[in-house]
């Protein structure tokens, strides 16, 4: 959009066209310092809440209370089966087959009982190749695992650098390193997005050039499942995992979601860490030695499914499925971002006092713009929140804004615009 304008009217005018402006009344939005609604633009952090989650797990309560045990097999939802409530919409999500994906655990769990079938290092094949200040726990995650298997993670892990006087990578980049990897390349794992920079991989030339090779190419999606449309299927990834208490507003530590690629789907000798509820659930009960995984993602599962924050993701999730899934909600995040983008631009400042280190061209990025802030950046975020506008800070001097669709509309982000205008005339 070319023709955006910094004033209220006109972000009213574009809310009034916003065909998902309703959905922000699904949602607890919290007061700011005045007592009104705040703009809330830490979605990539923690995602707000659903009014739909109370009642959601009121339900679970309710059949708990009325019947016990008895809830697994005949509770409003039964228990024994309740995971398998979310695996459609979760396929339709990263846009997988049903069978390539499973709701379990948390994230980083869930990184660690993926790296474990697919980090099978050898004498000469054993590279990890992962972003530079990758996410802290993916770093220690990947750091355990290359121990696990008795090598150096100096060694063994290989990182991803911008070229000098850059912030984010370049996909022709991160070819060339993997190519040069070559043989020595096992596993290749990356944010779907970059949780820092906002910055979005080109997932599918990424695995292209990591399959050319011979590794396996896996994505951490935290900022990327409920951000960008994926297509994990078609883009061949063979596995990620995300968390859905970001971009899914699916509730503080709440549950996670995994995608194995159908070619793995019935390969039993993969080795895994086992559970019963990943056993083949026809003689699960019968309480047997020898494990046999089920078919696809579902195999990798150890544990009955944890119900209550199941509860909320499927609460969460069927928002997205009725603002009519992905595609509606990145046309109108890429506008979103877009105006934050043309409303930051407008303030006209140098670069040496303030940069969006995100890429410029929406496929390249999620909702999130990251403000290098070079002069009182902190000072910058703390007025930023006294007028009501929640963002996230990131050491040493980065505002991470994430604008999401379901929630926020126009006149939050030309709010920022606004604030952001304030303080540099105050
Ligand atoms: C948020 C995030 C995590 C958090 O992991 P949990 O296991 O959910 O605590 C891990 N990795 C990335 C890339 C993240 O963005």
């Amino acid at each position: 959009m070319t023709s955006f304008q910094p004033t209220p009217d006109f972000a009213a005018h574009l809310d009034a066209q916003d065909i998902l402006r309703d959905f922000r009344s699904r949602f607890h939005i919290p007061p700011g310092p005045d007592g009104q609604e705040s703009v809330y633009l830490c979605g990539n952090s923690l995602g707000l809440m659903p009014k739909a989650a109370r009642a959601a797990v009121e339900q679970e309560f309710a059949d708990w209370e009325r019947l016990g045990v008895e809830g697994h097999f005949h509770g409003t939802s039964p228990w024994m089966h309740y995971h398998e409530t979310l695996t459609e919409a979760s396929a339709r999500l990263v846009g997988a087959k049903p069978v390539e994906v499973v709701v379990m655990n948390n994230l980083t769990t869930n990184l660690h009982l993926l790296l474990i079938s697919f980090y099978r290092p050898t004498a000469t094949r054993y590279k990890v190749l992962m972003e530079g200040g990758a996410f802290p726990s993916d770093q220690y995650a990947l750091e355990s695992q290359v121990k696990l298997h008795g090598f150096a993670p100096d060694d063994a892990i290989v990182e991803l650098v911008p070229r000098s006087g850059e912030h984010t990578l370049r996909t022709e980049d991160i070819e060339a390193k993997i190519q040069e990897l070559g043989d020595s390349l096992a596993t290749i794992i990356l944010g779907g997005v970059n949780y820092y920079t906002g910055q979005a991989f080109d997932m599918a030339a990424i695995a292209r050039a990591g399959h050319a090779v011979g590794a396996i190419v896996g994505f951490d999606l935290a900022h990327a499942a409920g951000n960008l449309e994926l297509q994990l299927h078609d883009w061949d990834v063979d596995f990620a995992c995300w968390c859905t208490y970001k971009y899914l507003n699916s509730g503080p530590g709440g549950t996670s979601g995994v995608y194995v690629h159908e070619r793995f789907a019935n390969r039993p000798d993969l080795p895994r860490l086992a559970g019963w509820w990943g056993h083949d659930p026809s003689d699960r009960f019968q309480m047997k030695k020898g494990f046999r995984p089920m078919a696809g993602a579902a195999g990798w599962q150890l544990s009955n499914a944890q119900i209550f924050p199941m509860a909320i993701h499927r609460a969460a999730l069927a928002l997205v499925e009725e603002a009519g899934g992905m595609a509606v909600l990145r046309r109108k995040s890429e506008q979103l971002t877009a105006y934050l983008e043309f409303l930051i631009r407008g303030l006209n400042l140098p670069a040496s006092r303030l940069e969006i280190i995100t890429p410029q061209r929406p496929e390249a990025r999620g909702c999130q713009l990251s403000l290098l802030v070079h002069q009182q950046g902190r000072e910058l975020f703390d007025f930023l929140a006294a007028k009501g506008i929640i963002a996230d800070w990131r050491e040493p001097n980065v505002i991470r804004l994430a604008p999401v669709p379901l929630y926020n509309s126009f006149q939050d982000v030309q709010r920022v615009g606004a604030a952001l205008a304030g303080w540099l005339t105050r």
